[in-house]
């Protein structure tokens, strides 16, 4: 990416290829440079010299040489020096990672002020007022982000000073006051940093610069990382930036503007404006912006120059883009650009509309939206017909239904909700430290900032639901209430808000299934009326996804309603049906039957009367899958599950035996229940070991399973049965279950006259299955990966308790991002299923190869098995969608 011990970069050497040296900030402000847009010069300090910082405590040697010579080029472009006293250069110090994290890490603006320069920047501006304001404010900035001083101190001083006014905002504070205010300020600096500010501009600078390094690792930039699955070691960049004014009186501001609606996708103009304010202000919400096509009738020029570099940016970035830009007396400037984040729902308009402008094409269409996206599209939405009582609205700022009960702060918000409660937030504005509370609540309320405030930025990205800016909302959290003119709303009232309009109901309101799920259940259709844009943007995103996939996606259902909407969303088969869904409710009694036996002809009787049941089970899923493949696995967990509780039924047992009626069956029932007892059930007598201790057991099935086929091919269907044979670890089990099968086929197909053409093969989901699969494929016709077992069984890790006990501690060291149950360890497991299938072709080179495990409808996994060379993934019938989007961008 760059050359070797070169720490800084000029924007006009950087791209935006060098995000991950230069972050996402450095890189595109080096691109817009080199488009020749008006970019204040400025240079970037990688993320490489953060690397070595936050490795070894200080900044590599050369770095403070190489800043001295970047910031002499700066100060010859701009004609003045950093801090210079009758005309200083001020600079901005911007973190700017690889991938985007607003507001979690530091920046200091107006860095170069000081006691001396202030005259300076005074007389150059023509404004003592502005001169003031900005050295109060790096002060604050400073004091709090790299000196660590509680910002609540600057408030209230600031607070203080406003009422010695009698004023409400700050604008009313005059010179005087300022100079004041900066008096108190310093103070409040050396009374709790232990150090005066600093006076020198290049020391300023240098502190900063740490500050930003370390700011990579606060603990509130962690949990967003973790959140978001941000590698924990690619550190950030800094930017260093001439500083450019937006408060400078009315013909200044600063805005943030987007090329499309980042929630619709549409073209036009959207953005926020904020006049005679300073760069933080807006994305803070802290103070009411204006709609960005409010500035035509402020500042024509900048408007129209703003319109035409939107136009250039998306034109050349094929993309979305948003800006931060501040207009300094009529002139206007670019801050920033990235791709912007968007709503699920735009990302797939987005990519079709770019498809349809012929800018993009399909395979980049697909690589614009993700399963995770498409997943959310699938999420409820309000019911239309429900009644409903409006308490007000606000800016539709992530979309979503959310119900839950009224909090009004992070720490009731994370209390409540780890208590089973759903939750919603509701704050005047949001800020980094209620990270932790919207990740708890179900949705985000605000009332107070737009649609680029924090709580909308960090919900769209969060994919939680949002409604922001509701102005008609009274927040007020000291008395935790919100009130609505005359209504109002306490603390544990349950509110119900609308991401996707803004609006907000009191109680709540019933939810309906999404546009998008009707869709794939086949109850609406692409191109009707009702359909709207985004349904056929999901369709022909579909269409793409299903041209390219060389995986096939099948699903997991054991039963017909299952089966049916599997097919309704695209399976291709079904590829694990777990059989013991069908021995539960009436049918527990035969088992126990089974379980209980004491002579070949109870166990014969018991099988008997299951095998019907079976039968007909098998029948209606074959047919509702007629013509598609469908796995059924033979039995697979252990017997106790099917028995009565240990406890419950001892005290039963201990409780008639003390009234000295103890009835003979309850007594056996104990005695089975103690000796099928187990430690570790999962590694204990399940899966094929059960075939192969319980005789008849696997026959059955396997007769059912013919006899099945065999009706449905009598009534003319196409069934296309599949048996599978759970938790093998050495080829001679499966073996011996395939030699009895085969009998049990064999006799069905004498019985019907039939020829029945079913196949057989086996779960990989043990180590020693895996390591010998090429063995285990001579007697198999097709693996199936079972990944939990798999993963349960390669880590060591019980499926079962893991997640509840240690994993959260383990996601906080980093020692994984997501839990391996979730997604594919690829170094671990993932190579054991690699080397698997190579074996296992090596063996048989037509060995069918597919899983399915709760990876199989997990994105990123999606993409492993389609690089492992899997023939097909299996999923809950719900992700199928999302599977086959994934497999088709795993194509591209
Ligand atoms: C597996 O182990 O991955 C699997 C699909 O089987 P089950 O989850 O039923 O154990
Ligand atoms: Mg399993």
């Amino acid at each position: 990416d760059g050359q070797a011990g070169k720490y800084v970069y000029d924007f006009t050497e950087g791209n935006k290829g060098m995000k991950g040296l230069l972050g996402g900030k450095g890189a595109n402000l080096a691109e817009m440079t080199n488009l020749g847009l008006p970019v204040p010069p400025g240079f970037t300090i990688t993320t490489e010299a953060c690397k070595v910082y936050l490795a070894s405590g200080s900044e590599p040697a050369t770095l403070r040489r190489e800043v001295s010579a970047h910031l002499a080029t700066l100060e010859e472009t701009m004609g003045k020096k950093l801090g210079q006293s009758d005309d200083p250069l001020l600079v901005s110090v911007r973190s700017g990672a690889k991938f985007s994290m607003p507001g979690m890490m530091d920046t200091v603006l107006n860095v170069g002020l000081s006691d001396d320069s202030v005259a300076g920047l005074a007389q150059q501006a023509g404004d003592e007022r502005f001169a003031w304001d900005s050295y109060r404010r790096l002060i604050q900035m400073f004091g709090t982000t790299v000196l660590g001083v509680d910002g609540e101190l600057f408030e209230d001083a600031l607070d203080e000073a406003k009422r010695g006014r009698g004023a409400t905002t700050d604008v009313e504070l005059g010179t005087a006051d300022l100079k004041k205010l900066v008096k108190a300020f310093k103070k409040i600096v050396s009374r709790e940093a232990g150090r005066d500010f600093p006076q020198d501009p290049r020391e300023q600078m240098d502190l900063a610069i740490r500050s930003v390094f370390e700011s990579w690792n606060t603990d509130r930039a962690r949990l967003y990382r973790r959140q978001e699955r941000i590698p924990g070691d690619l550190g950030t960049a800094v930017n260093i930036v001439a500083m450019v004014f937006g408060n400078l009186g009315p013909d200044s501001g600063t805005g943030v503007a987007f090329t499309r609606d980042p929630a619709s996708g549409h073209q036009g103009v959207y953005g926020d404006y904020l006049q005679n304010a300073q760069g933080e202000d807006v994305v803070a919400g802290i103070r009411n912006t204006v709609p960005l096509a409010d500035l035509e009738t402020l500042d024509k020029a900048s408007y129209d120059r703003l319109l035409e570099i939107m136009e250039i940016l998306e034109n050349h970035y094929l993309d979305l883009c948003d800006i931060e830009f501040t207009i300094e007396r009529g002139t206007l400037w670019m801050l920033q650009t990235r791709v912007g984040k968007r709503t699920a729902g735009a990302a797939f308009r987005i990519a079709t509309q770019l498809v349809d402008q012929g800018l993009i094409d399909e395979a980049e269409a697909l690589r614009r939206v993700s399963g995770a996206q498409l997943a959310q599209l699938m999420f409820p939405r309000f019911d239309d017909g429900a009644k409903r009582d409006l308490l007000g609205r606000g800016i539709a700022a992530s979309p979503g239904a959310a119900v839950g009960k009224a909090v009004f702060d992070s720490y009731t918000a994370i209390k409540w909700s780890r208590s089973g409660e759903k939750v919603i937030l509701v704050r005047r504005e949001t800020n980094p430290d209620d990270l932790e509370g919207m990740i708890a609540a179900e949705g985000i309320l605000t009332s107070r900032g737009g649609k680029t405030s924090h709580a909308a930025v960090v919900a769209r990205g969060m994919g939680k639901t949002c409604v922001c800016g509701a102005e008609e909302l009274e927040v007020d959290t000291k008395k935790r209430r919100l009130t609505a003119g005359s209504r109002v709303v306490e603390e544990g009232d349950v509110i119900s808000i609308d991401g996707s309009t803004g609006r907000v109901y009191l109680d709540e309101v019933p939810v309906v299934p999404s546009p998008v799920v009707e869709y794939f259940e086949g109850r609406m259709h692409a191109g009707a009326e009702e359909a709207g844009e985004l349904v056929e943007s999901v369709h022909r995103m579909m269409a793409y996804a299903d041209r390219r996939r060389r995986l096939r996606v099948r699903a997991n259902a054991d039963n017909t309603e299952d089966a049916l909407r599997a097919r309704r969303f695209g399976a291709q088969g079904i590829g694990l049906c777990r059989t013991e869904h069908m021995f539960l409710g009436e049918r527990r009694e035969l088992v126990e039957r089974l379980i209980l036996a004491d002579t070949d002809e109870e166990r014969d009787a018991a099988l008997g009367q299951l095998l019907p049941l079976q039968k007909a089970d098998f029948v209606e899923l074959f047919e509702a899958m007629d013509g598609l493949p469908v796995t059924v696995r033979l039995l697979d967990p252990p017997l106790h599950e099917f028995l009565p509780d240990i406890t419950e039924l001892s005290v039963r047992v201990a409780l008639a035996e003390s009234r000295k009626d103890a009835n003979e069956n309850d007594l056996r029932l104990l005695q089975a229940v103690h000796k099928l007892h187990e430690q570790n059930p999962m590694l204990g007598l399940r899966g094929v070991r059960l075939g192969l201790v319980i005789p008849g057991l696997f026959a059955m099935q396997v007769r059912a399973i013919a006899e099945a086929a065999a009706a449905r091919r009598e009534a003319k269907g196409d069934p296309r049965a599949e048996v599978m044979i759970p938790l093998v670890g050495t080829v001679q089990e499966l073996e011996i279950v395939r030699d009895e099968a085969e009998r049990v086929i064999a006799d069905v197909e004498r019985a019907t006259g039939t020829e029945l053409k079913l196949s057989l093969g086996t779960m990989i989901e043990l180590p020693r299955a895996a390591l010998t699969a090429g063995q285990i494929a001579e007697a198999a016709e097709f693996f199936s990966f079972g990944t939990n077992d798999l993963t349960q069984t390669v880590w060591g890790f019980s499926r079962d308790d893991v997640e509840a006990s240690f994993f959260t501690a383990y996601l906080e060291k980093g020692i994984f991002g997501v839990s391996p149950f979730e997604t594919i360890d690829r170094d671990g497991v993932g190579a054991l299923v690699r080397s698997a299938a190579e074996a296992g072709r090596a063996t048989r080179p037509d060995l069918k190869l597919g899983i399915c495990g709760e990876h199989g409808g997990d994105p990123e996994s999606v993409h492993f098995f389609h690089e492992a060379g899997l023939d097909y993934v299996s999923c809950s019938p719900f992700r199928i969608p999302v599977a086959r989007l994934e497999a088709g961008r795993a194509a591209v």
